[in-house]
């Protein structure tokens, strides 16, 4: 059978639909498909997820992670070097004068540990150290516990523009509980620099996106659900960019049938016991990162009271009940979050 001859209107809708698909090929323009990199830093495996072409998404990625090295580096607990250990050798001594980055971090931590009066404490190094995470396998005597918490005081930390003074010997900085988000934030500026329209960066539970995807779909988030392994909890997008989770199933051990977790309670010195999951979401993933570590000490009720009265914050607690898990959320994610069928005990 011959086929029809096309008519003059069908020709021209041909070739319309032929050059939308060149331009669409055109170099500069994001693709559908994005491109996904993984990289070490920090301690923890970071995800890029790149709107961008093959080709350019390899220089583009190393601009994120030239400034992920560039935050571990200023930040990092665990390098003797760093800014935040050459701040805990100077304490009760000397001011030092810090990078911005340093000092933007510092300040972000201080408002969260007034607003949250010291449950969140960027001042609890002495405390961690003791504690020792992720090696640790028994916990500290009370003791050594009490001592190390007279070192611990955010009121004794002092920030005047880029200098930073712990007033107090023994004192020691941590940011571990901001520094991956500060990281995200600084790796997203970086890609949205070299020209990558959209995409996403994780790092370790804390991730922000930025842009539109090309293909019009709205951004999802899945939030781990924190005692099923592979259940996840599905967010729409609330209108903010970023969001973090801290669980007492990161950082663990058992001792005399006990679990044993890294976010400590300035209060008692010990891990903080009336959460299970925090998941924050905010404008930044900085603030997002110090938000879930400072929900997660001061516990759903509580926490979710602060964050009704904080603009551009959402929060998802799971918490224990008497031995059923349980959870609540901010007015805000009404509608937005799906419990799928393996979340339903
Ligand atoms: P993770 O880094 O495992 O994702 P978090 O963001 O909650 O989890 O940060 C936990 C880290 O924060 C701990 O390893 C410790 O360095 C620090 N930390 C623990 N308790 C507190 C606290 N009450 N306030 C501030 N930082 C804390
Ligand atoms: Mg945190």
């Amino acid at each position: 059978m011959a086929f029809p001859k096309r008519s003059g209107v069908a020709r021209s809708l041909f070739s319309a639909i032929g050059l939308a698909l060149v331009l669409w090929l055109l170099p500069g323009r994001a693709p559908v498909t994005p491109v996904e990199r993984y990289h070490l830093s920090m301690g923890t495996l970071v995800k890029l997820v790149l709107y961008v072409g093959e080709d350019a998404a390899n220089p583009a990625s190393q601009s994120a992670v030239t400034e992920l090295a560039v935050i571990d580096s200023l930040m990092s607990s665990y390098s003797a070097t760093s800014e935040t250990s050459l701040i805990g050798a100077d304490a009760g001594e000397a001011v030092f004068v810090a990078s911005a980055a340093v000092a933007e971090v510092i300040e972000r931590s201080i408002y969260f540990s007034r607003l949250t009066r010291g449950a969140f404490d960027p001042t609890v190094g002495a405390l961690t150290q003791l504690w020792n995470f992720p090696d640790a396998v028994m916990p500290p005597g009370q003791a050594s516990i009490d001592s190390a918490l007279t070192h611990v005081d955010y009121d004794e930390l002092e920030l005047n523009g880029n200098r930073v003074f712990l007033r107090r010997h023994g004192m020691q900085l941590d940011l571990g509980a901001a520094v991956k988000g500060f990281a995200v934030d600084r790796a997203v500026a970086a890609l949205e620099q070299v020209g990558v329209d959209a995409g996403l960066v994780e790092a370790g539970g804390d991730l922000r996106f930025w842009g539109r995807k090309p293909d019009g779909e709205p951004w999802l988030f899945g939030v781990r659900h924190p005692r099923i392994p592979d259940c996840t909890v599905i967010s729409s997008d609330v209108g903010l960019s970023s969001v973090a989770t801290s669980g007492d199933y990161e950082q663990t051990f058992e001792f005399e049938q006990v679990k044993y977790h890294h976010i400590l309670d300035p209060a008692t010195g010990r891990p903080a016991r009336s959460t299970v999951s925090a998941t924050a979401w905010a404008t930044t993933a900085l603030d997002a990162d110090i938000l879930s570590t400072a929900l997660f000490v001061l516990g759903p009720k509580e926490g979710i009271k602060l964050v009704e009265g904080l603009d551009e914050v959402e929060a998802l607690m799971f918490y224990d009940n008497a031995g059923h898990l349980e959870y609540v959320y901010s007015a805000g994610l009404s509608g937005s979050l799906q419990f799928p069928d393996c979340a339903r005990n």
